[in-house]
């Protein structure tokens, strides 16, 4: 945290201030509004629903990851922009079209083309915080959200890209093992948690473990600390654990043959399909106050003892029983993936199990504060809840066609990178120029 805080002042106090004003605002709320007294009589069960779909995630579980990331993608060709914003970055469109709406936003981003590189924050409930829009590596376009719209500004300094080959020895904890690399100082952090997200340290990592990192920093000619860092490639080795990955176009990591290290995914946590009775709704309005209360889950009419199986592999990181949500289970998938399952009957896991895909982990039921038997299901990618039932999956297994051959020309630079058989400097020179 530390260190995005030195890196992004600017990021960081935005952040702060808008947690702290949302806390603030429910807090205030809270003391302050009387239960509004609708003059039809109100629908207790919407209540009770709405009630459920917004306390308990609000006031439960606290995040376990990090503080959000920049995400970043490079434009394809036939990408529209719309589209990938709303359906696979999960970004408010509202907010697009109020960046289309001033000058600057409409010349940026109605014009944007095959190769450009864009940058993003986006807050825990999904809302953009920032937005970088590269024409070039020397050429960029940057939003940052404000207490009312957004500041626009031209990056205009020179991008340079350096590499960076870090060795060390796993003594407690990584993001302590990588303390005293000055070349990354302020940035272990974000390093740890990166390498956090895919590998299951938490589980296999021991003392003694042997690692080496490629890492990337970008930096702008007139800033003193870098731009961006990020992990490109690592090779692992532990008792538990041997695995040498780089990153691909995509963002997730593969091994050298194209294998990814994210277990593959089901749509749905149940054994058959039933009728959705709530579906994902960031907009839904709560019945009597007709404030936007969001529905971070998919509900599911079922039965009470229903089975729920794992939708993949992961690790059991909560069990517990909440006055809202019933009983409850939290599985960590790795690599930013977590799934959360409400109002269960029975629970047949503990904290701190592994668990397989298509593994019976409960039945569902109807504790806590719910209108009827069901199960609420939520996905959470990098920290944030995403309609699970429309978000891309993670289904293949292993990298295919051209997809495989651009993964196995970059990585194998990468790799000779990490493995010290070809020089930084030249390995930085082969990247994508697009970026
Ligand atoms: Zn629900």
């Amino acid at each position: 945290m530390l260190n995005r805080f030195t890196a992004r002042p600017r990021h960081w106090a935005l952040l702060f201030i808008t947690s702290f004003s949302l806390v603030l605002g429910i807090a205030v709320y809270l003391v302050s509004t009387p239960p509004a007294v609708d003059e039809s009589a109100p629908n207790m069960s919407e209540v009770l629903e709405a009630l459920e779909a917004t306390d308990f995630h609000n006031a439960l579980i606290p995040p376990l990851q990090p503080p959000p990331d920049w995400e970043q993608y490079t434009l394809q060709a036939g990408d529209r922009l719309s589209h990938l914003w709303h359906e696979k970055w999960h970004l408010p469109l509202a907010t697009l079209y109020t960046l289309l709406e001033n000058r600057e936003g409409a010349q940026h981003l109605n014009r944007v083309r095959p190769g450009q590189h864009i940058e993003w924050l986006a807050s825990r409930d999904g809302q953009l915080l920032a937005l970088r829009i590269w024409q070039s590596r020397a050429q960029g376009s940057e939003w940052l959200r404000e207490s009312s719209g957004f500041s626009f500004r031209e990056l205009t300094s020179q991008r340079e890209v350096r590499l960076l080959r870090l060795e060390g020895t796993l003594n407690g904890i990584l993001v302590n093992s990588l303390q005293d690399m000055p070349e990354i100082a302020g940035q272990q952090g974000a390093i740890a948690a990166a390498l956090d997200r895919h590998l299951p340290l938490r589980r296999d990592a021991r003392d003694g473990d042997q690692f080496s990192l490629l890492i990337e920093q970008e930096w702008l000619s007139n800033d003193p600390t870098p731009y961006s860092t990020r992990l490109l490639a690592f090779d692992y080795k532990g008792d538990r654990m041997q695995v040498r990955a780089a990153r691909h176009q995509d963002g997730r990591f593969y091994t050298p043959e194209g294998v990814s290290l994210i277990p593959p995914f089901d749509r749905i946590p149940l054994a058959q399909r039933f009728r959705i009775s709530s579906g994902f709704n960031l907009n839904r309005r709560h019945p009597i106050t007709g404030r936007v209360q969001p529905h971070y889950g998919t509900d599911f009419a079922t039965p009470v003892g229903t089975p729920v199986v794992a939708p993949a592999d992961g690790r059991i990181i909560r069990r517990g029983w909440h006055p809202y949500g019933g009983n409850y289970l939290v599985i960590d998938h790795g690599q930013g993936f977590e799934t959360r399952y409400l109002h269960l009957h029975r629970m047949y896991v503990n904290r701190g199990q592994d668990v397989r895909r298509g593994q019976q982990i409960g039945q569902t039921g109807n504790t806590g504060r719910s209108t009827g038997p069901h199960l609420h299901y939520e996905l959470h990618i990098n920290g944030r809840p995403v309609d699970a039932m429309r978000a891309e999956l993670p289904s293949v297994e292993k990298l295919e066609g051209n997809d495989l051959r651009e993964f196995k020309e970059q990585s194998q630079r990468l790799f000779a990178g990490l493995d010290n058989r070809m020089n930084l400097k030249e390995v930085a020179q082969l990247l994508p120029q697009s970026r």
